[in-house]
């Protein structure tokens, strides 16, 4: 039976006394511990930025790896041995602004992972600078007037991109953003969870006071159907994002299922890839 204990690292975090990383990191070694998934089956990719470091805080395999490229690393992980649990981590800079372009793809190719963003609404590591999930005005260090560009909505990007489970919590309830990554992790294809994860020393705005007050859960909504996407678009519009619980499920085949043959189907690890010395050279002549 695997334990928390089994989970835990020496290395203390850096984060600010009371980052909301503190709960996402909790969370994730809770729900790998509830689903008795043994740490050296468990793989957590991360990005750059304060919330990327989380690869390094607990007792799996993981890379803290390119800023914004880290869901190509979890991609190409899951694709390389489907027997892991692949689990992504960044922040909204790392995921929605340098890393867009991979949010958006990942959602789409719906490969076996889960996606966990510490959105805090700016970035930290840099120590306060407007990001993708600033709302339009925010004074920041680099936006002195106020942020002109309007923000990016996550969870529109995700219902847009046809991802088949969104998600998104908040880091003051640690039970409830533990459900969110258990039920992500159990969902057979691309799974992403929006954590709002307050930056406690550069975001005076968005606290967790804030949140607490404005938040509201879906889960908890009797009206609300997580399988209806045009209702999950009008409550993320209605709402400007500010919701909480299971946005929007779909069973759909995953990329594996939807590759021709054979293909995927058999772990790249455990297969011989080595080319013989007569492929070699009929790739050598092919180009000369
Ligand atoms: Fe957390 Fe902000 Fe401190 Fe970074 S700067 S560790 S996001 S509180
Ligand atoms: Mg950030």
């Amino acid at each position: 039976m695997v334990t928390l204990k089994d989970y835990r690292v020496d290395i203390k975090p850096n984060w600010c006394p009371g980052c909301g990383d503190f709960s996402v990191l909790a969370a994730i070694q809770k729900a790998a511990v509830n689903l008795n998934i043994e740490p050296e089956n468990f793989v957590l990719q991360s990005g750059i930025g304060c919330s990327g470091r989380i690869s390094g805080y607990l007792n799996v395999y993981g890379m803290h790896s390119m800023h914004g490229r880290a869901l190509a690393v979890a991609q190409g992980t899951k694709l390389a041995n489907k027997d892991l649990t692949v689990v992504c981590a960044g922040g909204d800079g790392d995921g929605f602004g340098i890393g867009g372009n991979h949010f958006v793809h990942a959602a789409r190719r719906n490969v076996d992972i889960t996606y966990i963003v510490m959105d805090n609404q700016i970035y930290g590591l840099t120590k306060g600078q407007m990001s993708p999930t600033s709302p339009q005005g925010f004074i920041t260090k680099s936006s002195p007037e106020g942020n002109p560009d309007n923000p990016v909505s996550p969870l529109q990007v995700a219902l847009a991109a046809n991802a088949g489970f969104i998600a998104q919590g908040f880091s003051g309830d640690i039970k409830h953003i533990t459900s969110l990554i258990e039920q992500g992790m159990q969902h057979k294809g691309f799974s992403f969870i929006n954590i709002f994860s307050p930056c406690v020393t550069f975001n005076k705005i968005f606290t967790f006071e804030w949140f607490k007050k404005n938040l509201q859960n879906v889960d908890d909504d009797p009206n609300y159907d997580s399988s209806n996407r045009s209702m999950a678009f009008d409550r993320v519009e209605q709402t400007g994002g500010f919701i909480t619980g299971l946005i929007y499920r779909a069973e759909r085949k995953d990329y594996v299922e939807s590759l021709p043959g054979k293909a995927g189907k058999e772990n790249l690890v455990k297969q011989d890839l080595k080319l013989s010395n007569e492929q070699v050279q009929s790739l050598v002549q092919k180009f000369m």
